[in-house]
């Protein structure tokens, strides 16, 4: 069994995508070809995005986003510890300081309640209301201090973060919002798309995602026209009214040809896609609560659609999750832990000085945390197989 089955998926549009990579091969305009403006077009009307910037990872379609908001040294961004750490790494590039802040224990997305506390932390230096990194805590001797720009939420395993929440906060305290919707394409909150969400909301064509390509390729959306404009210059190396007239400093951050034709193939089958996801996490939620009640499935709270990017379950604590895994792993049947280590407890981020405890959530379910096999093509079989074989580590644990 597979974890995520892509061969499914290119069996069934496998002509689609040749036709297309042919067609590419045909005009021959591998950079910036016609592919990538009509994938943004498509995009861009299903997101409810009046804008969309293709461009070549997730990572730089977060960089980008940052950088048009003009990011850089001296200003403090809030977001989540529970994440890849792509999230939190384009904001040190761009020489700013991530201010994590925890996260909730059901959707395990950033805590709107706890980002008001942080906003006020960091304007006021004091780790006393919020855990805050070292640059931060320094600053207060100094009277260096450093200014709160934005936030950006991650649409964990892709279910939105609790954005009407957030904006209360952001918009309160003047701060922008950047929808790190790397996981979520596809997903509702509210009835508003994912990549809508946030002033530019940034997506990943990395293969394994919902909307994934055969390499890397992101993409920004958003509703500000001189927002547009400025991540489309930052994208060809801050490009002014050509490509040798540089108006700012950017990135070479183009979306490939290749890439976007093979999009357009799949976005074909995309819509379909979502709807067998969602039987296929209905399937888990329901094998989950007959055969393993003692695991905890997740929930998506009402008005918002998940578009499963992973299917994630809480075991007990991390020796309960460990049998769990090897016992799936024996039937040859893989699982991931997203993510084993919050982001505040990485070498990377030894420099900020936080210390275990600071996000008891984000810590606890990081030792809790697993994924099951998930993509549209997985046979209602097979879940009930693994959700079996978890049932039989659990009737051993209550035999002793
Ligand atoms: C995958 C991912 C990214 C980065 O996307 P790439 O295309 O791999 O650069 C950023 N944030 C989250 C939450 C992700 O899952």
């Amino acid at each position: 069994m597979q974890f995520i089955n892509l061969a499914a998926q290119q069996e069934r549009i496998k002509d689609l995508i040749d036709a297309g990579i042919q067609k590419v091969m045909a005009h021959g305009q591998y950079i910036m070809g016609p592919e990538v403006r009509e994938l943004e077009e498509a995009l861009a009307g299903f997101s409810g995005s009046k804008h969309a910037v293709g461009c070549a990872s997730g990572t730089d379609a977060l960089l980008m986003a940052l950088m048009a908001h003009e990011i850089g040294p001296g200003d403090a961004v809030f977001t989540t510890p529970f994440t890849f750490i792509a999230t939190a790494e384009v904001i040190s590039l761009l020489g700013a300081t991530p201010v994590f802040v925890d996260i909730d224990p059901v959707t395990f997305n950033i805590d709107p309640s706890r980002l008001e506390q942080a906003v006020t932390a960091v304007e006021e230096c004091d780790g006393a209301v919020h855990p805050l990194p070292l640059p931060i805590r320094k600053g207060k001797a100094s009277g260096k201090k450093l200014t709160p720009k934005g936030v950006i939420p991650v649409d964990l395993f892709g279910l939105p973060a609790d954005y009407d929440a957030i904006d209360a906060v952001a918009d309160g305290r003047g701060l922008f919002v950047i929808e790190d919707a790397a996981q979520s394409l596809g997903a509702s909150y509210k009835d508003r798309p994912a990549g809508s969400l946030g002033d530019i909301g940034c997506t990943s064509f990395f293969p394994a995602k919902p909307l994934g390509c055969y390499g890397d390729g992101g993409m920004c959306f958003t509703d500000n026209d001189d927002l547009a404009e400025i991540l489309r210059s930052i994208r060809v190396h801050g490009q002014g009214e050509d490509r040798y007239d540089n108006v700012r400093v950017g990135i070479n951050g183009r979306l490939d040809t290749i890439q976007a034709a093979i999009l357009l193939a799949k976005f074909e089958l995309f819509p379909e896609e979502i709807v067998l996801r969602q039987e296929v996490a209905k399937g888990y939620n329901k094998f989950v609560g007959d055969l393993a009640p003692d695991l905890t499935i997740p929930r998506v709270p009402e008005g918002y659609r998940s578009v499963w990017a992973q299917y994630s379950i809480l075991a007990d604590d991390e020796n309960h999750r460990r049998a769990i895994m090897e016992a799936l792993k024996s039937h040859d049947i893989p699982s991931v832990v997203y993510y084993p280590k919050p982001l505040h407890r990485q070498t990377a981020y030894a420099a900020l000085g936080y210390v275990a405890g600071d996000f008891p959530v984000s810590e606890e379910i990081s030792r809790r945390i697993f994924s099951l096999p998930m993509h549209p093509y997985l046979a209602r079989e097979d879940q009930e197989r693994i959700c079996e074989i978890m049932a039989e580590v659990s009737i051993r644990a209550d035999n002793g």
